[in-house]
């Protein structure tokens, strides 16, 4: 199938985006184009307008700023991946931006373009999410920065009001802190069929923070207030993971979801198992 008929602008800054997008209705933003071409491919998006921000260099590029590391939206994901920052800090976001599909997506997909899209298999929400990340977004009439918990209300939707464009990803640094994300992803197109992500504190075998978050099993990337609970207070021994891995699976298990590929049953059961690697994987 072919996109139906749309027209095409390349703004020179995010100024002049937020203008064009506040003067059309139909106007959708348009970043690697590895989500939404896809889409019109099948006529399921069919924007009037494309606005293509994905070479502004205001939306690029990594830096910490205080305690808080700022990933700008239109950053490709193998920026992402290969940044000493981003492996230094939130070594979960370089694993999980290094693994994700295939080179040339990882080359032309934007970290923005994935998190505004919110497909439930991929993977940057789950580890935005489990960091307590934040989402600063700007429209014509200003900024506002949006908890990821606030974030990601649904399947493919988010908080992001027409007009608005995510600006960046913002992550706080803590010392000492361990991340990992670890995920079963599917054979074909490497999307997460069940992907989490756990962000720990740990000092002399003891977890005195633990965060954790899932995605692909789920409608929207996830917390599990319960693996939290579970890890969280404890040495992360056999029986701390054990039921950390019971919690998740029994909060995933009502609202896993199916497909060809994996039944919500066996989305549930894994889901366990891979927070099991997940935490042993931000140990090692
Ligand atoms: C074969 C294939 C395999 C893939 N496998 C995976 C995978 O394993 N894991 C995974 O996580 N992803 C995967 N993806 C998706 C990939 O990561 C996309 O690059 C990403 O989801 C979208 O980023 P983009 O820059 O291409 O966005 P686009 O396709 O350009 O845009 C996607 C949506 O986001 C909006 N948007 C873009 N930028 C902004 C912004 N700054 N502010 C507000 N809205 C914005 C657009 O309007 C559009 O609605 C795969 C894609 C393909 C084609």
């Amino acid at each position: 199938m072919r996109p139906a008929q749309t027209t095409y602008q390349r703004p020179t800054s995010v100024a002049e985006a937020l203008q064009i997008l506040a003067a059309h209705e139909g106007a959708k933003l348009l970043a690697g184009g590895h989500s939404l071409i896809p889409a019109m491919n099948q006529r399921l998006a069919t924007p009037e307008l494309l606005v293509d921000i994905g070479r502004l260099d205001e939306l690029k590029g990594i830096s910490v700023s205080g305690n808080t590391l700022v990933i700008g939206a239109a950053t490709p994901h193998a920026q992402v991946t290969a940044s000493p920052n981003v492996r230094a800090h939130a070594r979960a976001l370089a694993q999980a931006c290094g693994m994700l599909a295939d080179p040339q997506v990882r080359n032309w997909g934007t970290i923005g373009g994935n998190i505004a899209h919110a497909d439930p298999a991929s993977d940057p929400p789950t580890v935005v999410l489990a960091a307590g990340g934040k989402l600063r977004l700007q429209s014509a009439t200003g900024q506002r920065v949006v908890d990821a918990n606030d974030f990601f209300l649904d399947l493919f939707t988010t908080a992001l009001q027409p007009g608005e464009i995510l600006r960046s990803i913002e992550l706080p640094i803590v010392v000492d802190r361990r991340s990992a994300y670890v995920k079963m992803p599917h054979p074909a197109s490497r999307y997460a069929v069940v992907g989490v992500a756990v962000f720990l504190d740990v000092a002399n075998g003891y977890c005195s923070h633990a965060s954790v978050a899932i995605g692909g099993a789920v409608p929207k990337a996830t917390r599990s207030p319960g693996a939290e609970r579970a890890l969280q207070g404890s040495h992360l021994d056999d029986a701390a993971l054990a039921a950390a891995a019971a919690a998740i699976s029994a909060e995933v298990s009502g609202m896993a979801m199916s497909d060809l590929y994996a039944s919500a049953e066996y989305r549930t059961a894994m889901a366990g198992v891979i927070l099991q690697q997940a935490v042993r994987a931000a140990l090692a």
